[in-house]
């Protein structure tokens, strides 16, 4: 008991350190070599934070974050990175905390950069673990993912790269596992970012990997994929693990309350307003003007680029399903 709370206050300190550095560094794209220093979370959880800002060269697409956990029986990694060098690059920043061989390989969603990495992995002898959703939803995006990702980069930082989906994944939508001492559950709750996202629970740790159902730091983003009712649902349920501390898809590490305040908080009210309007015939221009500006989500970096898309994308979303 007392050591886990010595953990605990351990990470709470790390985590506020790094929320420190990302303020002042919001400005500015990262390179990958800085993206891949591993910061410690709990005993045995790291994770590498991404740049939030959009996929360049300089990043090399690592604009997420990817994690990993030691356990006793080797590393097992939470996410694989956008491509196969990068993943040659995890591999060896994990190298540079434990000699243990990364052993297994989660994914949490499907786009590109949670698991374009596959397939070093797999030639390095990972198994990798997937939700049957999850690998769905890959190989439907699979090839536009690829594509795009490549022009982004150009086709020198993608070689090698193939979409390799989890041989055999798992057809449930919960899944629970030990590896080396530690306890994993990967939990699906309802379509988010993307169908069949999904996030990893580590009870022991008191961690809780939300894929792309958290952004902190920067706006989420509603895509056409994208199931903004599914992705508030799969936010309390979070909320119901209740964790110490949260790795989002995007942005620093933190508690719950900054999760809620990043994410919670914009989806309750941007879905909010968006129904109001809707019971009103009001038109999708006069909601998106409406609500153009809400003062308490303005701090979110890419607020300009985002904000009016998403109540966009939901008016759409929640019109369909009238
Ligand atoms: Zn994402």
């Amino acid at each position: 008991m007392h050591r886990r709370l010595a953990a605990l206050s351990a990470a709470a300190a790390v985590v506020l350190l790094v929320l420190t550095t990302a303020a002042a560094q919001a400005d500015a794209d990262r390179p990958i070599d800085e993206i891949l220093e591993p910061i410690q979370l709990t005993d045995r959880v790291y994770y590498f934070y991404g740049s939030i800002e959009a996929r360049t060269p300089v990043n090399l697409g690592m604009n997420n974050n990817v994690g990993f956990v030691v356990t006793d029986a080797g590393v097992v990694l939470i996410d694989s990175g956008p491509g196969y060098q990068v993943a040659a690059m995890i591999a060896e920043a994990v190298a540079s905390v434990t000699d243990q061989p990364i052993t297994h390989v989660i994914n949490l969603g499907s786009q590109d950069h949670r698991w374009l990495g596959n397939g070093w992995f797999l030639e390095h002898g990972a198994e990798i673990i997937a939700l049957q959703r999850t690998a769905e939803t890959q190989e439907r995006f699979a090839a536009t993912h690829l594509d795009r990702l490549t022009r982004t980069l150009g086709e020198e930082a993608m070689a090698g790269t193939e979409p390799v989906t989890a041989p055999d994944p798992v057809g449930a939508d919960r899944h629970t596992f030990e590896i080396g001492g530690v306890q994993f559950e990967l939990i699906f709750v309802a379509n988010a970012h993307f169908p069949g996202d999904s996030m990893l629970h580590l009870p022991n740790e008191d961690v809780v990997f939300t894929g792309d159902v958290v952004y902190t730091e920067r706006m989420l983003g509603i895509h056409p994929q994208s199931d903004p009712v599914g992705k508030l649902e799969s936010f309390r349920r979070l909320e119901e693990l209740d964790p110490g501390i949260v790795v989002p898809g995007h942005g620093a590490a933190t508690d719950l309350a900054t999760a809620r305040r990043d994410t919670g908080d914009y989806l309750e009210f941007v879905i909010h307003e968006v129904r109001a309007g809707l019971d009103d015939w009001e038109t999708l221009d006069d909601t998106v003007a409406r609500i153009a500006e809400p003062p308490q989500f303005q701090h979110l970096r890419h607020y300009d680029d985002w904000h009016r898309v998403n109540v966009n994308r939901t008016y759409l979303f929640l019109e369909a399903a009238l």
